[in-house]
C-alpha cells in the first residue's frame, strides 16, 4: 500500500478529537488493506514499528533526526533547529522542509508501507562504530520519495510521536465496523458503506434517516465487543484478529487459543483503600495473598522448552537461567502457562531486596551468571492459566490454584504465594501486617470464584498496601513541550532540600492537567516558572528554585542519575504547595528515612 493513503489517514484521525469520526474512518480504510499489507499496517496506525511487547527500540532521537532532515534538505543544523523552535514539532518541521526542498527527485518511486517497515525495523541492529551514518542512511532513502505529508508522519513515526488518538479500544472498534458491521447494530449502511447512527453519515454527510439505537442494541455491540477484546489480550495480534474477523466472522477467533510460547497479557488488579474497602469488592470469604515486590513473570513450558515473559510481555528467559532449572526440576507438568512473582533476594541476610536491584537481572545482556550469583531469586507462584493443554481461565481462582499446588515441589526457589482464606477482618488486618513485616508491598485479596481475564483489570483479585508518605519538592528545571504542549513547560525537573542547597531527585510530568479546567496545568506551571527561568539550552531550561509542589511515588530508590543520591518511581504531582517556600521542601534526610522505612 502506498504510504501517502496511511499518510492521509493519520491527517484526517489527526482533524478530528470525536472517537466515533476516528473509528468510522479508522474502519473505512481498513476495508481497503489488503491482507498481505495488515499486520503492518495495524501496528503503523498505532505508531508502531514493532509490537507493543517487542522490546527494540528505533534509537532515534530528536537530535539525530534533525541531523537526517540536515542531511536530506541540504539545511543547516541551527536553521531546522530555529524552525523546530517556531513549530515544536518535528514532525511540522520537516513536512514545510521537505515542501520547499530545492532539488525534487525526479522520477522517485511512490513510498509504500513495506518500504518503510523494512527500512525502519532495520534501524535499531545499528550499534557502534558507522551506526549513525547506517541509520541516517535508511532514513535517507525513504525521504528522497517521501511527499511533505508522508515526511511529517515519517518522523512521527521515527520519534515515537504519532499522536493520531488510535488506540488500542479504537482500532479494536474499527475492525468490528470494518469486517463485523452487519453485527456492529450500533451501525447503519448508507450506499455501500456504514456509519453510525448520527445525524448524518460521517464518510459522505448525507442526512441519515432517523433510527436511533436501543439499550437491546448496545448490550449486543457490548458483547461482541468484549468477544474482540478478549480475543486480543490472548493473542496480542492485531493482525491475526483482523484475519480471522475479516474471513471467518467471530468464529474465527475460537481459533485464537492461549498458544504456549506466545506471550499474553497477565490480569491486572485494582487498588483498595483497605481490607474492608478490598472484602466489599472481592467478597467473603476471600483468599488473601502476600503480595510480593518483585517483577511478574509468566512462565510458559511446551516439553523441554521453557521461556519467560514479563507482565510488559518482554522475554527474559536468557536473563535467568538458573531461574529456568529449578523450574524443570520442580514443577511437575509438560506443558504449561503460569503466573508469578519473581523477588530478588540478598544472599547474606536472605532478605527480599528493593525491585530496582532484581531489575538489574532483568537488563542484563552479559556477564550472567555473575549476576545470578550476586543476587539469586525465588519464585512465588500464584495462578495457572493452562495445564497440560487445559485452558483454564474460565475455571473458578479456587480450582486454578488446587491445580497449581498439585504440580509443584516447594524448595528454597520456588513457592506457592503464601495464602490464607478467610472472612474475619481482624485475621485479615494480622496477615496484612505480617506480610508487611516480612518486608512485602502488601497483600492481594483474591475471590475465590474469579476467573482469570487476560489484560483486565477486574475485580475479581485487588491490591491492599499502605500509601507512601508524600514530599514537597522544589521544580529546578524543565522541558518545553511538543505538538499539543507546544509552548508550555513539561517534564519538571524537582529537587529536595541538602545541606548546602537543592539536590536533584527526579522528573515529574504526571498529574498535570492539560487544559485549565480543575488541578493544576502545564499552562499554570509554564506562567509561575515563566519569569524564573535562568538559562535555556534546546529545549532544556533551569529556573531558580520557587516554586514547590507535592508530590507522590510508588517507591524511592537509590540513583546515580540524581544528585541527591535518590529517584522517585511513578512521580506524580498531587498539589502545588503555595504555602510553602522552596527552603521549607523536604530534606535529603527526610527522603533518606522513608527510604529506609520502605
Ligand atoms: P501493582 O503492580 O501495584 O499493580 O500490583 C500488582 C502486581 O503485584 C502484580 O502485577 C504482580 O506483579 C504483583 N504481585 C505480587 N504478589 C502477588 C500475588 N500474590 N498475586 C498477584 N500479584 C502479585
Amino acid at each position: 500500500m502506498h504510504y501517502q493513503i496511511l499518510a492521509e489517514l493519520y491527517q484526517q484521525l489527526e482533524a478530528t478529537p470525536k472517537r466515533l469520526n476516528k473509528t468510522c474512518f479508522l474502519a473505512h480504510f481498513l476495508k481497503r488493506v489488503p491482507d498481505a499489507d495488515l499486520p503492518d499496517i495495524l501496528l503503523l496506525v498505532q505508531g508502531l514499528v514493532f509490537p507493543s511487547w517487542d522490546e527494540r527500540e528505533l534509537g532515534m532521537s530528536s537530535k539525530l533526526m534533525m541531523k537526517a532532515l540536515g542531511h536530506i534538505t541540504g539545511m543547516s543544523p541551527d536553521a531546522i533547529e530555529q524552525n523546530w523552535k517556531k513549530t515544536g514539532d518535528l514532525g511540522l518541521t520537516a513536512e514545510q522542509l521537505v515542501a520547499t526542498k530545492k532539488q525534487t527527485t525526479l522520477f522517485s518511486k511512490p513510498l509504500t508501507t513495506a518500504v518503510v517497515m523494512t527500512n525502519l525495523r532495520k534501524l535499531p541492529a545499528q550499534e557502534g562504530s558507522g551506526s549513525v551514518d547506517l541509520k541516517l542512511k535508511l532514513i535517507a532513502e525513504l525521504f528522497a520519495s517521501a511527499t511533505p505529508l508522508e515526511a511529517k508522519y515519517l518522523v512521527r513515526t521515527i520519534l515515537g510521536d504519532l499522536r493520531v488518538g488510535a488506540g488500542e479500544s479504537v482500532l479494536r472498534d474499527a475492525l468490528i465496523w470494518a469486517y463485523l458491521p452487519e453485527q456492529a447494530v450500533v451501525l447503519v449502511q448508507c450506499h455501500d458503506h456504514w456509519t453510525p447512527r448520527e445525524k448524518n453519515c460521517l464518510i459522505c454527510s448525507k442526512p441519515l434517516e432517523k433510527s436511533k439505537e436501543n439499550e437491546v442494541m448496545r448490550q449486543e455491540y457490548n458483547a461482541l465487543v468484549t468477544r474482540v477484546q478478549e480475543a486480543l489480550d490472548i493473542s496480542n495480534d492485531f493482525g491475526e484478529v483482523a484475519k480471522a474477523l475479516r474471513h471467518d466472522g467471530v468464529k474465527g477467533l475460537h481459533h485464537l487459543a492461549l498458544t504456549i510460547g506466545k506471550p499474553m497479557k497477565s490480569m491486572l488488579f485494582q487498588k483498595a483503600k483497605n481490607i474492608q474497602d478490598g472484602f466489599a469488592i472481592v467478597g467473603k470469604p476471600a483468599a488473601l495473598e502476600y503480595k510480593y515486590d518483585g517483577f511478574r513473570i509468566n512462565i510458559h513450558r511446551h516439553g523441554h522448552v521453557i521461556r519467560l515473559f514479563t507482565r510488559r510481555l518482554e522475554e527474559v528467559t536468557q536473563q535467568f537461567p538458573d531461574l529456568v532449572e529449578e523450574i524443570k526440576k520442580k514443577i511437575r507438568a509438560d506443558n504449561y502457562i503460569l503466573d508469578g512473582e519473581v523477588i530478588g533476594v540478598d544472599p547474606k541476610t536472605g532478605r527480599f531486596v528493593p525491585f530496582q536491584e532484581i531489575s538489574q537481572r532483568i537488563r542484563r545482556k552479559y556477564d550472567i551468571a555473575a549476576t545470578a550469583k550476586r543476587i539469586p531469586v525465588m519464585l512465588h507462584l500464584f495462578d495457572a492459566i493452562v495445564v497440560d493443554n487445559d485452558v483454564m481461565i474460565q475455571l473458578p481462582f479456587q480450582e486454578r490454584r488446587k491445580r497449581l499446588q498439585a504440580m509443584i515441589k516447594e524448595d528454597d526457589v520456588i513457592h506457592l504465594a503464601n495464602q490464607i482464606i478467610t472472612d474475619d477482618e481482624q485475621e485479615a488486618e494480622r496477615f496484612y501486617k505480617e506480610s508487611l513485616a516480612k518486608g512485602n508491598e502488601g497483600i492481594m485479596m483474591k475471590n475465590l470464584e474469579g476467573i482469570y481475564k487476560p489484560g483486565s483489570r477486574v475485580g475479581y483479585g485487588i491490591k491492599v498496601k499502605p500509601v507512601m508518605e508524600t514530599l514537597d519538592l522544589v521544580i529546578v528545571g524543565a522541558e518545553w513541550g511538543e505538538g499539543k504542549r507546544a509552548g508550555w513547560l513539561t517534564s519538571f525537573i524537582l529537587a529536595c532540600k541538602g545541606n548546602d542547597g537543592f539536590l536533584e531527585i527526579g522528573r515529574v510530568g504526571t498529574g498535570i492537567k492539560e487544559g485549565a479546567t480543575e488541578g493544576v496545568s502545564f499552562e499554570q506551571l509554564t506562567e509561575l516558572l515563566n519569569p524564573f527561568i535562568t538559562s535555556e539550552k534546546g529545549k532544556e531550561i533551569t529556573v531558580k528554585p520557587k516554586i514547590v509542589i507535592e508530590v507522590n511515588y510508588e517507591e524511592i530508590q537509590k540513583s546515580q542519575s540524581y544528585g541527591s543520591g535518590y529517584a522517585l518511581r511513578f512521580p506524580r504531582l498531587v498539589r502545588l504547595r503555595e504555602d510553602r517556600r522552596a527552603d521549607e521542601s523536604s530534606t535529603l534526610e527526610q527522603v533518606e528515612e522513608l527510604y529506609r522505612g520502605q
